[in-house]
């Protein structure tokens, strides 16, 4: 399993991290998320090995990952590693980037499984192409694909999906998800997509102020989120009375002990948002229909 203990770490005299602590276990697919500057980023490389820890330390399995100071190549062989910014060879194709370090003694194979990794990428009508032709979204897949020709026992992800468009997005999570999972190979991907979260992490993990402030099954902090920070990863919410309540655990309805002033309608395609000022406070509603601005509208708890 990887094991994370009282890492800390700043790029300069200040933390980024602070007392870092969490394991997963072989297999496991664990999700980090954060607001933009929260340490996603660099935790993933601290577990790569690409920066000295200040404090702490970090074990795959037995082995414990050393930064540069005591390694002389930066990485290990059972462990990759998919960069917000992934450096791929511009000038060579889409095949010869995924099977660049496949070995050239065995060609059959090697092609084999280039195909394979191209068909999981769903770049199959690109396989010729230099990868300076291609798109943000496309380059992100060969990177994915190159960082599973090896077949790692963990891999790390920054963001997998962020250039990638919806058309393309929801197979592709799916594609590289599910072989992980048949593989048995541990995941950690930092993410800011509670897509890649909900339906695919088996632990979730909340980065803010350097710390984890909240870790748990994806589906017990989508349920409880208990801070807003986590709920507005989800969905829409609302503070009402110190609680949390997502916009669809309120209802409109003909009359209730609360009242409210509707602002605006946006419609999101199953529903319309309905923006209502409440105490003077916005209180986000899901409903069935958009609502004319200045409508006095009641409401009521679903939960
Ligand atoms: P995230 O991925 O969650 O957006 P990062 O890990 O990239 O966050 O950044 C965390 C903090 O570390 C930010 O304040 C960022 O400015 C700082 N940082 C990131 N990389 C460097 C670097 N190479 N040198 C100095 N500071 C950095
Ligand atoms: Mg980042």
């Amino acid at each position: 399993m990887l094991k994370v203990k009282d890492l800390s770490f700043g790029y300069t005299k200040n933390h980024v991290l602070k007392d870092i602590n969490f394991t997963i276990n072989i297999g496991e697919n664990l999700a980090i998320i954060g607001e933009s500057g929260s340490g996603k980023s660099t935790l993933l490389k601290l577990i790569f090995g690409e920066h000295d820890l200040e404090q702490g330390q970090i074990f795959w399995k037995s082995t414990e990952i050393l930064g540069p100071k005591y390694n002389l190549v930066v990485g290990y062989d059972f462990m990759k590693y998919v960069a917000q910014e992934f450096d791929l060879m511009p000038y060579t194709t889409v095949e010869d980037n995924i099977g660049k370090h496949l070995s050239r003694f065995y060609p059959e194979e090697k092609e084999k499984r280039t195909q394979e990794l191209i068909r999981i990428v769903e770049l199959d009508n690109f396989a010729k192409t230099k990868v300076k032709n291609l798109s943000g979204g496309q380059k992100q897949r060969v990177a994915i694909a190159r960082s599973l020709a090896k077949e790692p026992e963990i891999l790390l992800l920054d963001e997998p999906f962020s250039h990638i468009d919806n058309f393309k997005k929801q197979s592709l999570r799916r594609n590289v998800f599910n072989y992980l999972r048949a593989k048995n190979i541990s995941c950690v991907v930092a993410t800011h997509d509670k897509n890649d979260v909900l339906g695919f992490a088996d632990e979730m993990l909340v980065l803010h102020n350097k710390s984890i402030i909240a870790k748990d099954k994806p589906h017990s902090l989508y349920k409880n989120p208990k801070l807003p920070l986590v709920a507005s990863f989800f969905e829409e919410f609302n503070v009402i009375d110190g609680k949390i309540y997502y916009a669809h655990e309120l209802k409109i309805v003909n009359n209730s002990e609360l009242k409210a002033t509707v602002k605006q309608s946006y419609y999101n395609g199953n529903s319309w948002l309905i923006e209502t000022l409440f105490n003077e406070q916005s209180i986000f509603i899901y409903h069935n229909k958009p609502l004319t601005e200045g409508k006095k509208i009641y409401f009521t708890f679903l939960k």
